[in-house]
Formats: C-alpha cells, structure tokens, sequence
C-alpha cells in the first residue's frame, strides 16, 4: 500500500523534544554540547546535550554510593523504585515521545516501552520484600545454615538501540532493590531519551532521601563501554546488543572475574503446523516479523512452514506486509516506521542480494521515500521464499526480512528452528496438543523463549527474559533472574558448646 508520507524536518523534532524536556524537567537540548542526538525519522542530527561524566568519575561515585546504599533496607530501596514508576507513569507520553524521536517507533509501540518500565518498577518494587534466603538442614547439632542474598557492587549497564529505555529498567529497578548502584551506557543513538529516564531516577531517588548517584549515566560509543567492563569496581556488567558486542566484551569481564549478563543477537523463528489457525497466525507474524520494523532481538525471521498449508500461508503474509503502513511515526500513524541507520537498510539490501543468489524469491524489500527523507531509511518489509537455511538465514539480519522455509515433519521443523547460532525466542502454531509439547519440551526449542500460538517477540516482565547459544544465555527481567544481581553467602552458626566437624572428621 503506498501512502501518502509527511516527513520532519530537524527543527520540528528539536522543538518536539525540547518541549517534552521542559515538561520533564530535564536539562533542555542546546546545539553546542558535545553529544549529537540524531534521529531516524529523518536521518539527521537534531541537537546535542552536553556530556555527562566520565566513565571513572561515575565509577568512583558509585564505588562510594554503594557504602551507605547496600545497608538501606531493601523495602525501603523498593520505595525509590516505587517513586520512579509514579514518576514513570506521569512522563509517559513525553518519554514516549522521545522514545519515537531516538528509535523511530510508531506512537504505539514508543508508549509500550514505557510501561514496561513501569511494569518492570512495579515488580521490583514487590520483590523487595521479597529476596528470600534459604535456611537449611545442617548435619551437625545446633548449628543452623543458611544462605542469604547480599548487594555486589556497582553495576555497569550497556544498552542496544532498540529499547533505548525499556533494557535500562529491567536492570535498574532490580539492581536498585538488590542494592546496587547503576551506571548506565546507553547507545550513542539515544542519549537524550536515556538522559531524561536517568534524572527522573535521580529524582526518584532524592525525593525519598537518598544519594542520587545510585543512578548515574556516562554517554559514549564502544570505548566508553570497554571501559566498563575492564572495570573491578563493576563486579558485574549487563550488556545488551550485538553478538559480534558480545564477543568482545564477555572475555574482558572474564579476564578480571567479574560476571556478564549477556542478551545478544536473536534469529528467531516461528514453526506453522499443519492444524494452525491461520488467520492468527498471519496476524502474529505480520507483528513479530515486520512491527518495530523488524528491530526486535525478539523479531521473527525465519518462518518453517508445513508443505501443506506453505504456499496459502506464504501468499497471505505477502499481501499482509503490502498492506503495511510504511511511514513517518509522528505523522502519519504507521504501522512500520524507519529503519535506525542507513547502513542498516544497507546490510538489509545486501542480504536480499545474497538470499537471491541463493535461490530465494524475494518480495517487498524496497527502499520508500528517498526523495522526501534522504538520509532516513525507511523499507518495506520482505518476505524471501527460500528453498534450504543458507548461511544468510542464519545470520541476524537486524530489519523486517522474513525468510520462509517449508518442512514434512515436526523433527525436521525442529532442526531447522534450533540449526542455526542463535538461541533467543521461537514459537509454534498448532492446535495438536502433543507438537506444542514437543517443542516446548526437553527435545523441542533450544531457546530461552517458546511460545505456543503467539509470535516469538513481546515478552512480557514477569519471565526471565534471555536466550542461549550466542545470545549470551543472560537473564533479566522477571522471575528469580534478581539473583543475578546479588552475591550468596552461606553460613553455619554454631550454637553449641561443642565443634563438630562435617563429614564426621576428628581432629583432637
Ligand atoms: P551494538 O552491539 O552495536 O551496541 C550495543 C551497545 O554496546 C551500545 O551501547 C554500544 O555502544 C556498545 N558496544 C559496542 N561494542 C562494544 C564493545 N566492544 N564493548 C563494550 N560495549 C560495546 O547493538 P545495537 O545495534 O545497538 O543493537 C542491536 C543488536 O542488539 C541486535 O543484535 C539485537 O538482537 C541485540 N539486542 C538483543 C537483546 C536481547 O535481549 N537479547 C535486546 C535488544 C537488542
């Protein structure tokens, strides 16, 4: 569907942003700070904010905060995370404003981001009441054994560009209710969206009297991270983003014995059945494999079609993704909005290429609105019929290509879904009981998320979220992933007059 495209210019997105600023109360946007803000709506810089810290001086602020923060109760570290999701659910459209301005996300999803940030306080919040220990039989007479969960230390936080601010809140309201202090590296594509959510936790953290450098952000591309996670005072860094980040930060946290939580790269497929309902499942692909526009770790990028209903379903989701909205997010209400650089609209063309040269038939793919926003990269979502799982479809490929293969039976579904590097999200659609089983069973997808009749992306918080293989095996998010940001002590109190030793050992 061609629609008609009303493009921004620079100067109406600063003055959009500068006035969902005000009403923050942020420090405002000028143009002569020393960290360019660009958007992907229109390809172009649109102001600058000035920098903040170095990465040493927010290491030392929270190497120190972390002295008093780790002895307030947790309950009461809970009410600044409380404070931050009222003040959450106040700014939400502003933020969400700024979320569409840095990531180019249509109105929607920019305002679902931001309630997972609140999603996500709410449940901390309760966990602070909540970081239970264990208390266990110990052989020896009045002696009790227990484990206990402490603070760690300051957290070093890398985010991708993709959830500019969603990703920061999964691991800063646990690590603040777990009693560590947070800095926070958010990709150099959206400083001033991270910029705004980080004084507003500062504010969280003031208005219940305490220190705000448990909150602190250092802008920065790559070297400002390396510089985190070669850090001892950061006895754990979360990083989100590529695999090929990954692979060059996990050694370097290793090498100083700190620990990684690693969410990288996704190349997530989706297994249609025989008995699928096929009007939702058209549905639920459209979503996961061209909404954000295809900018999900979570997006669907491989479909594994059973023969039988391949060609209908194929045909379908190809009329489905004509009919996309492809257009400006804050105008003309679309349904995909643009893609964050042109050099992703580059690797996306060049994967085309190379997927045809494999032998696949590629439809949609094509470059929209060059003439009205020439730096900007909006596409139109593909779809690629191909005949095996070369090795493009099983390279992350970050934009709306859905590569779609067909498959005779549930084993060989199975293979292909787990046959490539990648381990995040999966899902299949059945209405046959005993394949849902199977593929979310011990023999079924290897992948840290399995969805039976939903698409693989929009997680919601109450799971840990995270994926194996070369997505880095991290969890974040819901469930007990919290222990994550703690340290475990166990220990024996001897109560008695007398020193047993365990395993029955005499030493007199
Ligand atoms: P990216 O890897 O380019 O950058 C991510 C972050 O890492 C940025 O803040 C960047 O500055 C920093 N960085 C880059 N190289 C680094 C290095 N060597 N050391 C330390 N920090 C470094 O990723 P991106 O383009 O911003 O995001 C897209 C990627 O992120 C995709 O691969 C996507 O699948 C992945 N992602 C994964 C998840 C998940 O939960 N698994 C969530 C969102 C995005």
């Amino acid at each position: 569907m061609v629609t008609a495209f009303n493009p921004s210019s620079s100067a109406e997105i600063r003055s959009l942003a500068a006035d969902a600023l005000e009403r923050l109360g942020v420090a405002a946007i000028g143009t002569d700070g020393d960290v360019e803000a660009r958007s992907p709506i229109t390809g172009l810089p649109y102001a600058t904010i000035p920098s903040s810290l170095t990465a040493e001086d927010a290491a030392i602020r929270a190497a120190e905060v972390f002295t008093t923060w780790r002895d307030v109760p947790a309950p009461r570290r809970g009410e600044v995370v409380r404070r931050l999701g009222e003040l959450l659910r106040l700014h939400l459209d502003d933020l969400a404003t700024l979320v569409q301005i840095e990531a180019g996300k249509i109105r929607s999803e920019a305002l679902g981001e931001v309630r997972e940030m609140i999603d996500v306080c709410d449940f901390a919040v309760g966990l602070s009441r909540q970081l239970h220990g264990l208390t266990i039989a110990s052989e020896r007479p009045r002696h009790r054994l227990t484990e206990t969960w402490h603070p760690m230390g300051p957290i070093a936080v890398v985010t991708a560009f993709n959830f500019p601010v969603a990703v920061w809140s999964w691991n800063a309201a646990l690590a603040l209710v777990c009693g560590d202090p947070v800095v926070w590296k958010p990709s150099d594509h959206s400083p001033v969206t991270a910029s705004a959510c980080n004084a507003l936790a500062r504010r969280a953290a003031t208005d219940c009297g305490i220190d705000p450098d448990v909150c602190q952000v250092v802008f920065g591309g790559a070297e400002v991270g390396r510089s985190l996670a070669s850090d001892p005072r950061f006895p754990l860094v979360s990083a989100t983003g590529s695999t090929r980040m990954g692979r060059e930060l996990a050694p370097v946290v290793a090498s100083r014995f700190g620990r990684s939580i690693l969410e990288l790269g996704g190349n997530n497929a989706a297994i249609v059945a025989p008995s699928a309902d096929l009007d939702m499942t058209v549905r639920a692909i459209t979503f996961a494999a061209a909404g954000t526009a295809g900018q999900r770790c979570t997006s669907l990028r491989r479909l594994i079609v059973h023969e039988s209903v391949a060609d209908e379903l194929s045909d379908r989701v190809e009329r489905a993704f004509a009919r996309l909205r492809v257009g400006n997010p804050l105008h003309d209400d679309p349904l995909v909005g643009p893609l964050i650089t042109q050099e992703a609209r580059r690797l996306m063309e060049n994967a085309l290429d190379v997927a045809r040269a494999d032998g696949g038939s590629v439809v949609g793919g094509e470059r929209m609105f060059a003439d009205q926003a020439p730096e900007a990269s909006y596409v139109r979502p593909a779809v690629v019929r191909m005949p095996a799982q070369t090795e493009i479809v099983r390279t992350e490929t970050f934009a709306p290509v859905l590569y779609v293969m067909t498959y005779r039976e549930l084993d060989e579904a199975i293979a292909l879904q787990n046959g490539v590097p990648q381990g995040l999200a999966s899902s299949i659609f059945t209405t046959d009981l005993r394949e849902a089983e199977r593929f979310t069973g011990p023999s079924g997808s290897d992948c840290g998320i399995a969805n039976v009749n939903i698409g693989p992306s929009g997680a919601e918080i109450g799971g840990a979220f995270g994926g194996e293989k070369e997505t880095g095996g991290g969890r974040e998010s819901g469930s007990d992933s919290w222990k994550a940001y703690m340290r475990r002590s166990t220990a024996t109190v001897n109560y008695s007059n007398e020193l047993p030793l365990a395993q029955g050992v005499v030493f007199e």
